[in-house]
């Protein structure tokens, strides 16, 4: 009998999570670290807008993976919650997006005869188009339903590792480790190997302990999104900063951001955030993300997944688990 496929992945956010359990089914020995603790990074933060409408508006690679990942959400979902035996807030519940400027509008209306050229349906409805695609999920049900997943499949996993160099031998090796992944020390024939640099985008979300089914779409307008989770928690984002791994929350920057959510949603007027939170979105300094096996190596990238990781993990752990067990 031939020995089972041995996968190192470094990074247990949803990326390298989602991979290993892919992994694990296709029957290989997997051993998944993390730094930190299980999807405690972006994965942890995410707001989980599953919504390429708001984010592409031609094809490239990422909206492949964007509309793809969309499609394979509900069997995802569904799929994780039989294996893990948790539960996964999430909810095919649409967007509507709407302009503060009559030229703004005009410019959402000509991104959607764009995007409908590549398959995001898009209509009109009243001062906003409606994307009835887009959905939500709860990215830390996500993770908790993937470590569940993950052991009952046989993965190892090794929270809390102490930092060392990554030596890379015959057996693959994935560097999944987010906005961190460019600056990890991997070694493969004695030599350090470079690996695509990768830029923190830090961002601000609010938190709003509201009654539930209070807001049942997906709100935008401009660089502001306004979501509901099936408790009734409401989440209000978002900024941008790339100033480093600085995790200060600043209260000028959440009030800025309470008020631009208020006019968005009056629901949150005269109210005050109850949560603020931050997180590390993996940017790569190309913008472009680092996904498939490096150059002649056995080391495989999993990284820069930006704004939308959370809604491409199931498209990106499908394919990369298919050629790496292939
Ligand atoms: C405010 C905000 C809102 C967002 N909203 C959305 C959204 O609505 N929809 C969406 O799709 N995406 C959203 N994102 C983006 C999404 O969260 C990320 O793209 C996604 O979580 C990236 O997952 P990851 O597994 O690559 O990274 P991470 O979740 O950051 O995981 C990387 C892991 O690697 C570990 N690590 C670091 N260094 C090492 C090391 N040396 N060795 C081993 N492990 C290491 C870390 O501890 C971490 O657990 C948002 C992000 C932010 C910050």
């Amino acid at each position: 009998m031939s020995r089972p496929l041995q996968v190192t992945i470094a990074g247990a956010g949803i990326i390298g999570a989602s991979l290993a359990w892919r992994l694990a089914q296709a029957g290989a020995s997997v051993r998944l670290l993390d730094s930190g603790r299980m999807g405690g990074e972006a994965s942890w933060a995410g707001a989980g807008m599953l919504a390429p409408s708001g984010e592409f508006d031609r094809k490239t690679l990422w909206t492949d993976l964007a509309l793809e990942s969309l499609d394979a959400y509900p069997d995802f979902v569904a799929e994780l919650e039989s294996e893990s035996g948790a539960s996964i807030d999430y909810r095919a519940c649409g967007s509507l997006e709407s302009a503060d400027s009559p030229a703004g509008w005009e410019r959402l209306l000509e991104r959607s005869e764009r995007q409908r050229q590549f398959g995001i349906a898009c209509f009109p409805d009243g001062l906003a188009l409606r994307y009835p695609n887009d959905a939500l999920v709860n990215p830390r049900d996500v993770i908790q339903a993937l470590r569940l997943a993950c052991l009952r499949r046989g993965v190892e996993i090794v929270e809390h590792a102490a930092p060392a160099p990554l030596e890379a031998d015959s057996s693959p090796l994935v560097i999944a480790a987010g906005a961190w992944s460019g600056a990890l020390d991997v070694r493969w024939r004695g030599s350090p190997l470079p690996l695509p640099p990768t830029v923190p985008a830090k961002g601000y979300l609010l938190g709003y302990h509201l009654p539930p089914d209070s807001l049942g779409v997906i709100l935008r307008r401009g660089h502001t999104y306004i979501l509901q989770r099936s408790t009734g928690f409401t989440i209000a984002g978002s900024t941008e900063e790339r100033i480093g791994f600085d995790r200060t929350i600043d209260p000028e920057t959440c009030r800025l951001l309470h008020a631009r959510a208020a006019t968005l949603f009056p629901a949150l007027a005269g109210r005050a955030p109850e949560e603020c939170w931050i997180g590390f979105r993996p940017a790569t300094a190309s913008g472009e993300i680092a996904l498939g096996r490096l150059a002649d190596s056995p080391v495989w990238l999993a990284y820069g997944h930006y704004r939308n990781g959370i809604l491409m993990a199931p498209a990106t752990a499908r394919r990369l688990a298919a050629e790496i067990a292939a």
